[in-house]
Parts: structure tokens; sequence; C-alpha cells
């Protein structure tokens, strides 16, 4: 643990009452406050206090104390969140519900009753058991709960065929910044009665309420899956042959693209060639899902499609040689930081129409940053994840990434496209923000966090206000996620 300096405490005298109402499941130890002060991104601020709820009362008490004195509350689930959302940056109170983490499967309905801190992939296996399957699942999904999915409308491989987490959040149940009790729709296929306040919540990156239980909606496992790697000439031609798939209406379950920058950094990282045959050329990773006879029918449509625009395909022998190429997809992250110490990782979302125009201008902005730009993500929805690689404590690298990252946000805004596809603003794109929303918008955003945080205690200091996340240092600590 690095050496923390002591700081004044502003808000000892809230924290003393809260010792005194809550007692144990107040943590003030150095260890614990220093475990909370950071998530995925590695930026730190200490809290003064870490609050583990033991019922509703508990974050009731919390939220009134917080209001009476103004202290600001950062609520926290997996700690994976790679904006800074989870971040205290004002001190304050940690409210960790990662404890709360039960699951429970209706079978009959196809819907999971889960806790927020309920564990995602644990979610999946729950779901699995009993014949159903909930798609949206981000790469995170060992370590992160689902109420940071929820906050943060998570996404994951599967976003393009089945949807992100708002597409299967039936029903919510929690507390107001205020710390009123409120529960948003039922556990039914239908509600449309009253604002939709429900999903209001998904999305607003735990600063409009704290998610304590929520019911998903389940979709059936699909029964059999085909994996097929393709790899291209270059990324345009791999951009416009999948449009060329889509537009066939075959739609993969899942559709991961790495170019041909993510691939050399997998590549020496591992020592393996992706594709036999096509070192360092960009790839595509198709998976099919449903029934044997729906890959029947489908799978000669996509032979075909792979010999007319891939220079290379190869269809995986079984799950387990498929189970070989996803590793490579999960292994391009970490292995990007051969290429510098500091990443800005973004995950921009461009439109279909435009991919090519996207893979011209990433081209350019390589060339003119003159920093390596490494990219990959899922295809199916253009929800891309860029990558400007840079070496922190060199002055003129630092400076060209600043403005690479400017660029690549007003060119996504400009293609039609978004700043953020699944990881939200949290501090890392405040200053993006206005590229994306008119200042109308943003008055109706802020009007609604007045509205319901009054005292403005729920996670203050991100969305709206700038942060300029590349002049602020990373702790330099390993996290279980740094090298799987
Ligand atoms: C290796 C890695 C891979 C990743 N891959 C993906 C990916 O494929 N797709 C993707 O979308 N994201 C991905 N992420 C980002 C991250 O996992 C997600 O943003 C995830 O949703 C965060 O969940 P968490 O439980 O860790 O939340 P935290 O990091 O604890 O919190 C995130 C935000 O949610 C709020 N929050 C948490 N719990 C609650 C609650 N109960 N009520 C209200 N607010 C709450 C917090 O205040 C904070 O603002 C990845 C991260 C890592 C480290």
């Amino acid at each position: 643990m690095p050496s923390l300096k002591a700081k004044p405490a502003p808000f000892a005298k809230a924290t003393a009452q809260l010792r005194r109402q809550l007692g144990a499941r107040v943590a003030t130890s150095t260890d614990a406050l220093f475990r909370a002060s950071f998530d995925g991104s590695k930026l730190s601020f200490l809290p003064e206090a870490v609050i583990s709820p033991k019922k509703n009362a508990d974050i009731s008490a919390v939220l009134a104390l917080a209001n009476k004195y103004r202290v600001p509350v950062t609520v926290r689930g997996g700690g994976t969140s790679l904006t800074g959302s989870g971040s205290p940056i004002r001190g304050g109170w940690v409210l960790d519900v990662s404890k709360w983490n039960k699951i429970s499967i209706d079978a009959e309905a196809g819907m999971a009753h889960v806790q927020a801190g309920a564990n995602v992939a644990a979610i999946h296996a729950a779901a699995e058991a009993t014949g159903w399957f909930y798609p949206a699942d981000p790469a995170s999904k060992q370590y992160c709960t689902i109420g940071g999915n929820i906050a943060c409308n998570a996404g994951g491989m599967h976003g393009g065929k089945y949807g992100v987490t708002r597409d299967f959040v039936l029903a919510l149940k929690g507390f107001l910044p205020t710390g009123e009790y409120v529960e948003w729709g039922r556990a039914t296929k239908k509600f449309s009665a009253g604002f939709n306040l429900r999903d209001l919540w998904i999305g607003s990156e735990g600063m409009l309420g704290v998610v304590t239980e929520a019911v998903l909606k389940l979709v059936p496992l699909p029964p059999a899956r085909w994996t097929l790697l393709t790899a291209f000439a270059d990324e345009v031609t791999a951009f416009k042959a999948i449009r060329a798939l889509f537009a066939q209406r075959v739609q993969p379950a899942i559709c991961e693209f790495l170019d041909r920058h993510a691939v050399q950094c997998a590549e020496a990282k591992t020592g393996q060639t992706v594709f036999q045959g096509q070192a360092g050329r960009p790839v595509i990773l198709i998976e099919l899902a449903g029934t044997a006879n729906e890959l029947a029918d489908l799978k000669p449509a996509v032979l075909a499609w792979a010999t007319q625009y891939a220079a290379a395909h190869r269809e995986a022998a079984n799950r387990a040689e498929a189970e070989e190429l996803w590793t490579v997809r999960r292994k391009c992250s970490s292995a990007m930081f051969a290429l510098g110490d500091s990443k800005l990782n973004e995950d921009i979302v461009v439109p279909l129409k435009n991919y090519e125009k996207f893979a011209v201008f990433l081209d350019k902005l390589r060339k003119s940053s003159r920093l390596p730009i490494p990219t990959f993500g899922h295809l199916a929805d253009g929800n891309l994840h860029v990558n400007i690689m840079y070496h922190r404590e060199n002055r003129a690298e630092y400076l060209r990434a600043e403005k690479a990252v400017g660029q690549l946000m007003a060119g996504v805004v400009k293609l039609g496209g978004a700043i953020s596809g699944e990881h939200g603003i949290g501090l890392a794109k405040t200053p993006f923000l206005a590229l994306q929303h008119s200042p109308a918008q943003i008055k109706a955003m802020r009007a609604v966090k007045q509205a319901l945080d009054p005292n403005g205690i729920l996670n203050p200091g991100k969305m709206f206000t700038l942060f300029k996340v590349w002049e602020h240092p990373r702790l330099k600590i390993e996290l279980p996620w740094d090298h799987k």
C-alpha cells in the first residue's frame, strides 16, 4: 500500500455520529479507506469512512446523516469502473454494497431477482444452471456487480444481438439521495404506470440513487454455438465486410474486432500467432448462437461471406478451440502496456454506416499524434475500445496524447457516434460531455440531479465537473484483472 498523507477530516463530526449509530459497519482503518479510495481507473481519493450496510435502515440512516452534514457519499460495487466514477473524489463516505449479493432465479418466469452486490458472473452461472441466459456480459464480469452494471449501463460482447444491461432490467429497488425508499417497476414484463424513473437510474453512475435490488429479464440459453475466426487485408476491408454480413440479416451473438495494432500487441505478449499465416492482420471473431438447426441454416451464408471478403478464415473445431481464440482477445488489453506506461482507454461508438470512415480517421490520428493507438471492440454495435498509449513522464508524448483524445472525441461525434458506449462519463470523460450534449441537454441533466439530490451528496464531482484524467497520477498497483 502506498504511503498515505494524513489529511484533515472535514466530516469527522458526522462520521463520529455515524459510528455511534452503525458501530462496526463503519470502517475507518487506513487499509479500508485506501481500498475504497480507487476503482479500476486507479485514480485514488481517500474517503473518511467505508460503510458496509446490513439492512435497508442502515442505508437510509447513512443518507439522512449525509444530507444533514452535507457529506459526499459514493456507492461502491466491485470497484472495476474504468472512468473513476467509483473513486470518491470529494472524500466523505463510501457505501459498499458488494456484500448484498443474493441471487434467486424464477425459472418459470425467466427472471433473476438479485441484490445490487451480486457478482455478474454468478448471475450468469445461476441463470444458465436453469436453462436461461443473462446476455449482458462485461469482460469484467468475474469482478463487477450488477449494481455497478446498472449504474453504468454496462455492455459486453453480446450487445449487438441481445442488448446491454438496460435491455434486461425490469424493476429496481433502492433509495433516493434524500434517503427515501423507492421501487421502480415490478417483476412483470410490462410496466407503463407513471414516469419511467427506473430507466433514469440506469446509467446514472450512482448520482441519482442507490440501487439495492433488481429484477432482470432472462432469455432462453442458446443450445449451440459456432465460432469463426476471420483475418482481413486491412481495417477498411474488415469494416466493409462486416457491414455486408449484417446487410444479409445475419446477427452474430458475438462479433469482436482486433485491429492490426491490437493483434500485434497480443502476439508479442503471448508469443503465439492469432491466426496462423496471417500474422499482424486485423481479425474479426464471429460467434453464432442458436439451435443446431438455426446454425446449420446460417453457416453456409457466413462461410460464403468469409470466402468473399476475408484474406483467410478458420472455424473453431470445438469449444476448447473457440475458447483459445477468445483468450487472445482477452489478452490484448494488458498487452498494450508494452507500448507505453499510460493508456487513455476510450469506449466510443460509431454508427454502422461510418465504420470505414472511422478506420481512415483513426489511421490519420495515429500518424498525426505519432502515438500507438491499438483498437479492439464490439463490432456488432460499433462500440470500439480505442487505446491511446503514451509515456506519462515524456512531456511531448503526454501533450500529444491529450490532443489526440480531444480529436478522437470530436471526430466520433462528427461521425454521428457517442463518446461512451458502456463505461460512462465518471471523471475521465468530463472534458467531452459538451461535445456530445448541447447546453440545453446538460441543463436538463443538471436539473434532474438537483431535483433528486438537492444537497448534492451522491457521488459529487462526477459527470459535470471538468477533470483532466491525463493530468492525474494513477496508483502503481496491480489489480486482480490486470493480467487476465
Ligand atoms: C478488465 C475490465 C474489463 C471491463 N470490461 C467492460 C465491458 O466489457 N463492458 C462494460 O460495460 N464495462 C467494462 N468494464 C468497466 C466496469 O467493469 C463496468 O463499468 C461495471 O459496470 C462496474 O461495475 P462495478 O460493480 O465494479 O461498479 P463500481 O466500479 O463499484 O462503480 C461504478 C459506478 O457505479 C456506481 N454504483 C455501483 N454500485 C451501485 C449501486 N448499487 N447503486 C448505485 N450506484 C452504484 C458507483 O457509484 C460508480 O459510479 C471493465 C472493467 C475492467 C477493469
